[in-house]
């Protein structure tokens, strides 16, 4: 008997841990509603600081839950904060990691029949807490597998020597462009500027470099490892994974295989973990664009890139010269300081791109990049925005901001053809001439008959994901742990 044909009293519960921020909360949240809707009641399990964000954005009823889906909280040391400002990544790393385990650990003994933990694999201490209860955990590492490489290669580089720096100096003369063609799993074109920007430090101790590096190692702890990518598109990563971790599933693009099993519109779709609110406006707009497909540059760096006043001006006016249609998204805090973003557009902007340009603080990102009258996602390269370009078929401009984004936009250059980038210090005219070169040149057109061939792909993966995804739930989550 599958678990979706048990009565509610025997159904399995599974306890979803997200780390705390939006890019990982996101496709958590498209987990837990698959294993709900095969069968499983589930806990989503939110930091306190989240939890209440959630509910100022999306009101309560939007993250109360439904019939064998609910929302727990646990403490994770952040300051109680009104505003609508994402926290800095070391601060909610050290928070999440000295703070939620013992939260978790009563959690965990308080509810009734846990049966698995699937829990973020930056949230690793969930495996001992599991371990405690007796039950089975699989670590969701949601960036992608060439990510997961990047950070498990610093171990590497340490042991080269290379990491930590020895001085500020190389990360500005040259050094940071040196080849790396020997590590495992990467691809040939690596430089070391192109691994995730954690191992950037003079210091052995490094906060984000030693905390990434101990997540991407306790993952053999796990029963299981599960990831949000597709095998066509990373196989030698998920090869050189695969030689590490006993059991790793794929189960990406994530959207695509939620599409086939949750009902669109349903109660289970509503439930939503977007921790800004969105601006209903921009598929409108974009409707507005359709005569016209593939005219609209998309401009959104995310949930965590921050900027400074002088780069969003470079962003702004290069956008303005490029003479294309253009959405962008400019989140309140993603200027550094004090200034509202909005307020920190350069005077004379608006003016300039009137009738051509619209504004908006959030929006549905996977329906805007769907809407046909995209042509270029402007993006900072997060995996779940990377991803989700793919599976629409846009191809894409980067700006890499930190973390694997830069592993993820070297891929995307030069692997997977989707790409090009608009250079670290962002110049007006550079960002006008890419724009043209990506919607008309020749480079544009290729990248977008490959990222029409990743879009097939990724379809096409959907139904195995699923099926890995399946394997998963028999295999890992219905088995009494190992
Ligand atoms: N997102 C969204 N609306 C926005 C901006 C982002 O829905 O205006 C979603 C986006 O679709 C993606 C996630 O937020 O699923 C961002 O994750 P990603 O890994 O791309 O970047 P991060 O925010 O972690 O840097």
């Amino acid at each position: 008997m599958s678990a979706a044909t048990l009565p509610a009293s025997q159904k399995p519960h599974a306890v979803c841990v997200p780390f705390p921020a939006q890019g990982h909360i996101t496709p958590m949240l498209e987990l837990a509603k698959i294993l709900h809707a095969r069968g499983f009641r589930v806990t989503f399990v939110n930091t306190e600081y989240n939890h209440r964000r959630l509910v100022r954005s999306r009101g309560a009823a939007a993250v109360a839950g439904l019939t064998g889906f609910r929302f727990a909280t646990i403490p994770d040391g952040l300051p109680e904060s009104d505003a609508d400002a994402t926290q800095d990544p070391a601060t909610i790393s050290h928070a999440t990691k000295h703070n939620c385990p013992p939260h978790l650990r009563s959690l965990l003994a308080g509810l009734d029949g846990v049966t698995c933990v699937v829990a973020d694999n930056l949230m690793s201490f969930s495996v001992d807490a599991a371990r405690e209860v007796g039950v089975p955990c699989a670590l969701f590492w949601t960036a992608s597998a060439c990510g997961y490489m990047g950070y498990r290669n610093f171990r590497l580089l340490i042991d080269r020597g290379i990491i930590p720096f020895k001085d500020e100096e190389q990360l500005t003369n040259g050094f940071m462009d040196t080849p790396v063609v020997w590590a495992p799993g990467m691809s040939k074109h690596m430089r070391l500027k192109d691994f995730p920007t954690f191992l950037r430090t003079t210091d052995p101790n490094d906060v984000l470099m030693t905390f990434q590096l101990q997540e991407v190692e306790r993952s053999e702890y796990a029963s299981a490892v599960v990831i949000n990518t597709f095998d066509e598109l990373e196989q030698p990563a998920l090869d050189a994974m695969r030689a590490i971790i006993p059991a790793v599933y794929t189960i990406g693009p994530l959207a695509s295989v939620t599409e086939q099993v949750v009902v669109r519109r349903g109660p289970l779709d509503a439930v939503s973990c977007s921790l800004w609110r969105e601006d209903q406006s921009c598929l409108a707009w974009l409707d507005a664009r359709k005569p016209r497909p593939r005219s609209v540059v998309y401009v959104n760096f995310g949930s965590v890139t921050v900027m400074s006043g002088q780069e969003l001006a470079e962003f702004a006016w290069g956008l303005a010269r490029s003479g294309y249609d253009f959405l962008w998204v400019v989140r309140p805090d993603v200027v550094k300081g004090d200034t509202a973003s909005a307020a920190a557009l350069p005077p004379g902007f608006l003016e300039a791109t009137e009738g051509r340009g619209l504004l908006a603080s959030w929006c549905d990102q996977e329906a805007v990049l769907r809407h046909e009258a995209v042509g270029l996602f402007l993006t900072h390269s997060g995996w779940n925005s990377t991803l989700e370009s793919l599976g629409a078929g846009v191809p894409m401009l980067c700006w890499p901001f930190f973390a694997e984004q830069q592993t993820n936009c070297r891929y995307k250059c030069v692997e997977w053809g989707v790409a090009m980038e608009v250079g670290d210090d962002v110049r007006r005219e550079a960002v006008q001439a890419r724009i043209r070169d990506a919607m008309r040149g020749d480079k544009g057109k290729e990248m977008a008959r490959r990222a029409a061939e990743w879009r097939e792909a990724a379809a096409g993966s959907a139904a195995r994901s699923l099926a890995n995804l399946d394997r998963l739930i028999n295999d890992v989550l219905l088995s009494p742990a190992r």
